[in-house]
């Protein structure tokens, strides 16, 4: 298993009196360097835990290098539908197949703050966004269409059934990127923790198909103890329910530990985690996943 950027931050240290934010850029990305996300966590530092993670996300958002928001990957059909999440201890909200809206995770933040539900899916997640004002606005870009071509050229000559199959053999011969750039950030500020995570989903995918990232617990778990975000294969990752696996086990290990055990269980199915408690940090993925921190003594 290698971790790119882990080197930087082998030595974890007890950071319980620093204000911190660390984000993600997706694992397997194919060379994404450390410098592609340099500052991003800097510039989405705030006092309020969530406002950073969501300002963390919406630059990733916005960016149409990642699999989220602007850039998220087309399925199959040749539609965008986007997953975002946020969560603050005992709070969460998310959406599920959301289109034509600029920022997900904003729309997720509006689910958890402006309405007594948790999550709110498809038509009724854009009926929601639009009442509220958020306008039309399409997520595609030239590399994700041009991408979504080859894909269906490439799906149409493959007669095995296996899904991950197909998309390791079309990322082998080099027909579409590892497309998974999904985003996401946790933080600790004066000893309180958010989550925020967005993507556009893991390609190919079927229209409707929901992974990890609206599940509370699967994509995402943020609680008094500290917050959780992973990237990945979403089956696999909901199915393990990875990000409450985490958080359960936080303060029984270093949290180092706990992260690189939780990951080697996927074995070859890509995965990546960053996570927060009360006095540390970490990051660990089995594929090459951008990393960037921020942080501040208080
Ligand atoms: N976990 C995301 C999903 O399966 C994809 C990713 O992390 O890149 O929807």
């Amino acid at each position: 298993f290698k971790c790119l950027n882990c080197f930087l931050y082998m030595c974890l240290m007890k950071d319980s009196m620093e204000n911190i934010i660390l984000c993600h850029g997706g694992v397997g990305s194919k060379e994404r360097p450390l410098d592609d996300m340099k500052g991003i966590a800097e510039k989405a530092y705030s006092k309020n835990p969530l406002d950073s993670v969501v300002n963390a996300v919406v630059i990733m958002e916005d960016d149409p290098r990642f699999n989220a928001g602007t850039g998220s990957v087309i399925r199959i059909d040749g539609s965008v539908q986007m997953d975002a999440a946020v969560s603050i201890p005992g709070k969460f909200g998310s959406v599920i197949g959301i289109e034509n809206v600029k920022n997900p995770v904003l729309v997720a933040r509006d689910v958890m703050e402006k309405t007594p539900h948790i999550i709110l899916s498809g038509s009724g997640a854009v009926q929601f966004a639009r009442k509220l004002g958020y306008g039309e606005y399409d997520p595609k870009t030239e590399r994700t269409i041009s991408q979504y071509s080859k894909m269906v050229e490439a799906l149409k000559k493959e007669t095995t059934d296996n899904r991950y199959k197909i998309f390791k053999e079309l990322i082998r011969n080099g027909i579409i990127d590892e497309p998974h750039d999904t985003v996401g950030a946790v933080a600790r500020i004066d000893g309180k923790f958010a989550a925020a995570v967005s993507t556009g989903g893991a390609s190919p995918m079927m229209r409707g198909r929901v992974g990890d990232v609206p599940i509370p617990g699967a994509g995402i778990f943020c609680g008094e103890k500290g917050a959780v975000v992973a990237t990945g294969i979403g089956e696999e990752i909901a199915k393990r329910v990875l990000c409450h696996r985490i958080y359960e086990r936080i303060n029984t290990d270093k949290l180092e530990n706990i992260l690189r055990e939780e990951i080697e269980y996927f074995g070859e199915n890509l995965a990546g985690v960053i996570a927060v408690s009360h006095d540390e940090h970490a990051f660990f993925s089995n594929g090459s996943m951008g990393t960037d921190m921020f942080k501040i003594k208080v």
